[in-house]
């Protein structure tokens, strides 16, 4: 098995100049990178220094993760954009990373969250939700490259080198596909992403706490719109994560919300008396108020005040703010997090004295209030707040990949995959399941379903490659799952799970769930490969990464169309008794359109529009079947 570095250190792929750690943030993303060699005097001993550092954007730090689209859908990212939130909401993309790997189902109730538009594709599957903007549609996953594009161009203008390998963070939460998204969004961008870490593990790094080799660490972090706290084990010099908590809807924002909600109380106001100007406005005061009371000095006197006179509904209102009346405004909120830190140690198993040291992140943890209330609770550890909690795990991802380079020599190298395993999907989709540069021994399961109605077998073909298309990839070996129960398609669950030994070799299990029948594979991944060949592969993949990618958001629309067609077709079969002819005929239209949209291999636009209009038009008649059947149900039960 390789080992992380080597593959760097004497691979033919020519050397990029730094690699980078990216925090690509809900609120604010960041780039950082460790300069080479600086030399430090320390009392008289010469030492090389490698620090890491925030590499401007602009000439700020912060890019804030905003996308906007101009009426010629031309993107711009960052300050910009943001400033077009509250002008032009519906093409300004905010909070791009809560849409990551979601359907659209696990959104819904957030959807008017936002101003723009949330595609419902399909309202039975589990595919990623899309923004549509005048007609053009975008994923998540391209949103994300856009926001990682520009980071990368405008570090690579301030340092003069390219950029062509990346250490990216992601939240401890963050599931399997979120992580693959991450991971694509990258790959567009150029990038060749060596790890996705957790942001948590980034910011421990940062702080030197993977030097230690051992021990429990518990990561406050609480941002702009998002909290969540997560306990790491860490052992060895690695981390692995026991429990997350926390709450993607709570942040400073809220914070700010409480403050303003006192000050209309105390005006005898209600929010609805504001227009949502004067209403933002306000927020934006008490954002202020929070931060000037929240300063070192002012904080330590109880009746130290914050005052501003704001003319709204047509008066002047005068508004103060006592540090203790902060405190107990946003005193609710803060009690939610800590339920959160006490949920994680409850399930990690451990009590708060079994924490060796704790680590606050998120521009949020500045509020005084937060290491005030965490105190307590860890009397024993020292609290670390030291490095800017914006920048802190853009820091520590930037360390990792100093460490991926191979510069240096103080930390363990582990036994990593230097290939990517997977297994083809509908259209000859490689769907990895193992990464490459994953450490060594690893599982991981994930569940797909069958296409065709009453389909009893299942080919399960394994392959390893960087390349989104298995044509291109090595295959490793097939089987065929057999005796799956006849069932309706999309109905079936289908786990197929990779466990890689230390060895390197390769078990593939396949089971379906509802009938237990399963089947099992051993496979070598390595077994005749040599180290050149493993290198071209590497370089295929990373050089065709962008036409490889768009190829895949092409396949997996057309997939989703077909699915589409399969579904809506299905419904007008069996409902077709409450349904008029009238629309009986529309949706056979609708559903002929598409299909031909999908034999002619028509762009990814029109299909998604066609999806959008069938999805439209059927959606009334699906809720009307939906309520009949309900009725007949509850028809049902008094009957009994
Ligand atoms: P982040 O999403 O991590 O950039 O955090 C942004 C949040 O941090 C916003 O809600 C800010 O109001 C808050 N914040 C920034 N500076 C301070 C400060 N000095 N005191 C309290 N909150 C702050």
């Amino acid at each position: 098995m390789a080992k992380i570095g080597i593959n760097i250190k004497q691979g033919k792929i020519e050397l990029p100049k730094v690699i980078v750690g990216i925090d690509l943030g809900t609120t604010n993303s960041l780039i950082a990178y460790v300069p080479n060699s600086e030399k430090s005097d320390v009392c008289g001993v010469e030492s090389i220094k490698r620090e890491p550092r925030i590499i401007p954007v602009r000439g700020q730090g912060l890019v804030p993760s905003v996308v906007y689209f101009d009426e010629h859908g031309s993107p711009s990212v960052g300050h910009y954009a943001k400033s077009k939130i509250a002008q032009e909401p519906e093409r300004t993309i905010f909070s791009v990373k809560r849409l990551l790997g979601k359907s659209y189902k696990d959104l819904a109730d957030k959807a008017d969250y936002v101003g723009y538009k949330i595609i419902d594709s399909d309202s039975t599957s589990e595919a990623m939700v899309k923004i549509e903007i005048d007609g053009k549609f975008y994923n998540p996953i391209e949103l994300s490259f856009l926001i990682l594009k520009e980071i990368k161009t405008q570090a690579e203008k301030e340092l003069s080198v390219h950029i062509e390998q990346a250490v990216i963070t992601v939240p401890a939460y963050f599931n399997d596909s979120q992580r693959q998204a991450t991971r694509d969004a990258g790959k567009l961008a150029g990038l060749d992403v060596l790890r996705i870490i957790n942001e948590p593990t980034a910011a421990s790094i940062a702080y030197g706490i993977a030097e230690k080799k051992s021990g429990n660490v518990l990561v406050y972090d609480l941002g702009g719109g998002t909290f969540d706290v997560s306990i790491l084990t860490l052992e060895e010099g690695v981390f692995e994560v026991l429990a997350t908590h926390g709450n993607t809807y709570l942040g400073g924002d809220d914070l700010d919300r409480s403050i303003a909600e006192f000050w209309l109380k105390k005006h005898q106001l209600t929010s609805n008396q504001l227009s949502k100007t004067e209403l933002q406005m306000l927020r934006m005061i008490a954002e202020e108020a929070k931060i000037y009371l929240s300063q070192d000095e002012i904080w330590g006197h109880a009746e130290a005040q914050f005052e501003q006179v704001f003319q709204c509904v047509n008066i002047n209102l005068t508004l103060t703010l006592s540090v203790s009346e902060l405190q107990n405004t946003v005193a609710p909120l803060i009690g939610e997090t800590l339920k959160s830190v006490h949920k994680a140690l409850s399930d990690a198993e451990l009590k708060p004295d079994q924490i060796d040291e704790v680590v606050l992140v998120g521009g949020s943890t500045r509020y005084p209030g937060v290491m005030q209330a965490l105190m307590p609770i860890f009397p024993h550890v020292f609290i670390n707040n030291r490095i800017n909690p914006d920048e802190v795990v853009a820091l520590g991802a930037a360390i990792e990949a100093d460490v991926l380079a191979g510069n240096r020599s103080d930390v363990l190298l582990l036994d990593v995959t230097p290939l990517s395993l997977g297994i083809e999907t509908a259209g000859g989709l490689m769907d990895v399941l193992i990464p490459r540069n994953s450490k060594i021994p690893t599982r991981l399961a994930r569940e797909y379903t069958t296409s065709v109605d009453g389909q009893v077998n299942l080919k399960v073909s394994v392959f390893q490659g960087e390349r989104e298309l298995v044509g291109e990839n090595r295959k490793l070996g097939e089987f065929i799952l057999k005796g799956i129960p006849a069932m309706p398609a999309w109905l079936p669950k289908i786990q197929i799970q990779f466990a890689l030994n230390p060895d390197g070799i390769l078990k593939v299990a396949a089971k379906e769930l509802r009938s237990g029948v399963e089947q099992e594979v051993e496979i070598q991944p390595t077994y005749g490969l040599t180290d050149s060949q493993v290198e071209e592969m590497l370089l295929a993949g990373f050089q065709n990464a962008q036409s490889d990618i768009e190829l895949r958001l092409n396949q997996e629309t057309i997939n989703e169309g077909n699915q589409m067609v399969y579904t809506a077709e299905r419904f007008i079969e069996k409902n077709g008794q409450h349904l008029s002819a009238e629309e009986i005929a529309g949706s056979k239209q609708r559903i002929e359109d598409l299909r031909c949209l999908l034999n002619d291999k028509a762009d990814r636009n029109s299909i998604n529009k066609q999806i959008e209009l069938l999805n439209d038009y059927t959606r009334p008649f699906a809720e009307r079947v939906m309520d009949i059947a309900i009725g007949q149900a509850l028809k049902g039960k008094t009957l009994d």
